[in-house]
């Protein structure tokens, strides 16, 4: 579509990859040879710092901020991790990076483990994308030979390995101190924090976890400037452009970018093409499965991490999830719940206990079964999840509270009948 800048998915082919000459015609690296020549570890702080760039994982936390989290006397090694587990619900963005043009994320981590001293990366990749690491092993082997990855990158003082780490495949390992857990053959438990990976991470050295989103947009800042970058988005709170993943019933489900902050209604309705013929908006998961669902009056939202905030909501991953009148969001709520439980650790009760305890009054609902008081007690389950170690079981809790606040009447409408209205089963 005319005007609208096309940043992170400038290479992308619908049938190929971006090899390491194409990507270096198209200006990649160029970032990475101003940094080393002209540019300190500092200055690159300073830039990020000054581009406004969140986090794109789901928390939004400023980028150039975490940077700094690692002090100037932090000891050595320190090391840099590239989170491509994307095992979020309707997230597939990481994945088409990856394809599209994985040189791009391999220079962004050149950048970011310059700029905090790193001197090695690892890239967290989960086993369904094996043919993601495959790509991302034979380019940074390729990168290795052009004197871009390794000792002495470019003839400069600075060294940095790369290797790609496959996940044993868990939902928790998306979470970062799980995922250092993890590159290190622990249980990939979360950790308690502080202290912040920042300072201890992996082999209880510093160390700086990034979503591949995040990365992928670090060379271009350098290259052009946080000024530009800040300029893409369309929102005052917003920077940069953002991977929308639509899936759901709309006509074009996929991954498009956008400027940072566009109206929900304009990336459904023109840019994944509007509801599938027959079908009429009920709702939608802004960011993947731990955010709330949105009713149709916020299809004007801007979607971005403060704007949504503001009403109440996550942007999430970015991961629009779109929902008709046909389909029941009790029945959608369950699912969500179960994959949660599936996936919970085990450590803490609310999450161990209160999610299948969930999951079992729902479908009881769904069923006909339910009562008021499983209606109330779900209400305070909602609460008590909040109460967990990590972010799993409060992630779960957001669809389960949106559903009892902002959908009640369709939950107490199977109270009324005694069974699903939309006999979905
Ligand atoms: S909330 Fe508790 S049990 Fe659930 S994944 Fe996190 S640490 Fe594990």
């Amino acid at each position: 579509m005319k005007d609208l800048p096309m940043v992170l998915l400038r290479n992308r082919k619908a049938d190929r990859t971006t090899g390491l000459q194409e990507y270096r015609t198209s200006g990649g690296y160029r970032a990475l040879e101003l940094a080393l020549k002209e540019l300190s570890p500092k200055d690159l702080c300073g830039m990020v710092v000054d581009s406004g760039l969140q986090g794109r994982g789901g928390a939004g936390f400023p980028a150039g901020r975490k940077w700094m989290g690692v002090a100037e006397d932090a000891p050595h090694p320190r090391y840099l991790v590239a989170n491509a587990d994307e095992m979020e619900p309707g997230t597939f963005k990481d994945r088409v990076l990856i394809h599209a043009d994985p040189h791009q994320l391999i220079e962004g981590m050149l950048l970011a483990g310059y700029a905090v001293g790193a001197s090695k990366g690892v890239i967290f990749v989960r086993p369904a994308y094996g043919r993601m690491a495959e790509i991302l092993e034979r380019e940074i082997s390729k990168a290795r030979e052009a004197h871009l990855v390794g000792q002495h990158i470019l003839g400069s003082e600075f060294s940095m390995e790369l290797e790609v780490h496959r996940s044993g495949g868990r939902y928790i390992c998306g979470e970062g101190t799980a995922q250092i857990n993890a590159i290190m053959g622990l249980r990939p438990q979360p950790r308690e924090t502080p202290p912040r990976t920042t300072e201890k991470g992996l082999w209880n050295m510093p160390t700086v976890l990034h979503n591949v989103e995040t990365l992928a947009c670090v060379p271009h800042i350098i290259l052009n400037g946080p000024d530009w970058f800040k300029g893409l988005a369309r929102s005052q709170t917003g920077a940069g452009t953002k991977l929308y993943c639509v899936s759901g019933k709309v006509q074009r489900p996929g991954c498009y970018e956008l400027p940072m902050g566009t109206a929900l209604r304009e990336i459904l309705e023109v840019h994944a093409g509007g509801m599938r013929p027959g079908s009429r908006f009920k709702a939608c998961l802004p960011g993947g499965a731990s955010t709330r669902f949105m009713s149709p009056e916020f299809l004007d939202a801007e979607m971005d991490y403060e704007a949504l905030r503001r009403m109440g909501h996550r942007l999430g991953t970015g991961a629009i999830i779109v929902f008709d009148e046909t389909t029941c969001l009790l029945r959608a709520t369950v699912n969500l719940i179960r994959f949660f439980a599936r996936e919970s650790c085990g450590w803490c009760t609310p999450c161990r206990e209160g999610l299948p305890f969930v999951e079992e009054l729902l479908d009881g609902l769904e069923q006909g079964r339910g009562t008021r008081e499983h209606v109330e007690m779900l209400r305070s389950m909602a609460d008590a999840l909040c109460n967990a170690f990590c972010p799993l079981a409060p992630g779960a809790a957001q669809p389960l509270e949106s559903l009892l606040s902002c959908f009640e009447d369709e939950v107490l409408e199977h109270l009324r009948l005694g069974r699903c209205p939309y006999q979905t089963r």
